[in-house]
């Protein structure tokens, strides 16, 4: 290819990439304005099916809160808009790159330093909106139960973390980037799966203890009917705990994690708190669906299947000159696999934005399934109340947008969950 037609490619890419912006921004922009106003339209009175559930006043914090989180979320999208325009064809990328060139040369060390330069430099910047959202968001609706200390903390433990784990990650890829040949991107890809299972197992017994306390469930009624539980559904866990969730936030969460028979199911003392042993029950019952209807399963060869795409992709464009230069960096020494990196993963999710309900979509019917399965297990009703509960205290709203929901929301809205649910409990007593 000869030097014009390599620039018009180039200039070609910038306009495709600037549209795609234009578009998600809009996109954007469009949905959250449907879902405040659906917000404000319904925040005079409680929903029917919930009127008898919970208070107007506890309904209209949760329409507060969300619409706030949404402005919030806008002033943080045009920040980190402008940063992608500073780092792409404001030069940033290019000044990093062209100093740690200059002064280290080429080589694998150098391309770990840009990435871990480009990584420290957006961190700093995301940190107050962090702060914000935490220490006035959170704290102004009582959800903040957070020490600034905490929060440093936190900030210390995870940078430690990333550089421990990312940097040797980072520097396998990199090595058979250089080494491998041709396929270098599958056998890259086969690390970065390897990586996550190990993760897996890395995660629940290394790494959630550097933030939180694990205490075993006491015996007593909740213990009681987990354990039965388990055994009814034939589920092999490693054990049951209750974290200290409460040292950060109010809200409530269950979850479960590892793999095998090494899995781990935690409760939030949040949780513990605000709900029933039989309600407990009845989410747990949820969560062990996720597993027992291989939802988790299903999800990981996904995204395994997804990041094979990716890292295919990754291999294609690294090798064009118009890559680059579309994204404003132009490169002295043909390639470089840390800007490659970089550009391709700020550039991704401009052109993958508009595909993401299809996410949402499955996500959603697992929750359907997965609250099904619960029904079955543990007393639905209980199921019901839970969430009642959760979505009262966490101020989630009860009334979004259908289309807002269809393009970001991973679960159903309450009233479709619960009436769901009802509708499986009539057919029960039939
Ligand atoms: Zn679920």
């Amino acid at each position: 290819m000869n030097i014009i037609e390599g620039t018009n490619v180039a200039t070609a890419f910038s306009v495709l990439f600037i549209i795609f912006l234009i578009v998600d921004t809009a996109l954007k922009f469009w949905l959250d304005s449907r879902e405040i106003n659906c917000i404000k339209a319904h925040r005079s009175a409680v929903p029917e099916a919930f009127a008898q559930k919970i208070t107007l006043q506890a309904h209209q914090k949760a329409a507060d809160y969300s619409i706030e989180n949404i402005k919030f979320g806008q002033k943080e999208r045009w920040f980190n808009l402008l940063f992608l325009l500073i780092a792409t064809f404001g030069g940033l990328i290019q000044l990093i790159y062209d100093c740690f060139t200059a002064w280290f040369g080429s080589g694998l060390i150098t391309q770990i330093l840009i990435v871990g330069c480009f990584a420290i430099i957006s961190s700093i910047l995301d940190l107050p909106f962090s702060w914000i959202h935490q220490f006035k968001l959170e704290e102004k609706y009582g959800f903040n139960t957070m020490k600034p200390k905490q929060f440093f903390k936190d900030l210390g433990v995870s940078t430690a973390l990333s550089v421990i784990l990312g940097v040797p990650l980072l520097a396998v890829i990199f090595w058979l980037w250089e080494a491998s040949g041709q396929l270098w991107w599958l056998w890259a890809w086969l690390v970065y799966v390897l990586f996550n299972f190990a993760l897996l197992w890395v995660y629940p017994n290394l790494i959630a203890p550097l933030f939180n306390k694990f205490e075993n469930l006491p015996q007593g009624e909740l213990f009681d009917k987990v354990s039965s539980l388990l055994k009814k559904t034939g589920f092999e866990s490693n054990g049951l705990y209750v974290m200290d969730a409460s040292k950060r936030n109010s809200k409530g969460n269950a979850y479960m994690t590892g793999f095998g028979k090494n899995k781990r199911i935690v409760f939030f003392d949040t949780l513990i708190k605000k709900l029933t042993p039989d309600e407990i029950e009845a989410v747990l019952a949820h969560e062990l669906g996720h597993y027992k209807l291989k939802h988790i399963y299903k999800m990981m060869a996904v995204s395994f299947g997804i990041a094979f795409v990716i890292f295919a992709l990754l291999d294609v464009f690294a090798g064009s000159s118009w890559f680059y230069e579309g994204l404003g960096v132009v490169l002295n020494e043909g390639q470089s696999h840390a800007v490659a990196l970089l550009l391709f993963s700020l550039a991704l999710p401009v052109f993958t934005f508009p595909f993401t309900p299809l996410s949402s979509l499955s996500s959603r019917k697992h929750e359907f399934e997965a609250d099904k399965f619960a029904t079955e297990n543990a007393d639905g009703r209980s199921l019901i109340t839970a969430l009642v509960k959760l979505f009262s205290d966490n101020a989630s709203t009860l009334t979004p947008d259908p289309i807002y929901s269809a393009f970001y929301s991973s679960h159903p809205d309450a009233a479709t969950r619960i009436n769901a649910i009802e509708k499986l409990l009539k057919n029960e007593n039939k």
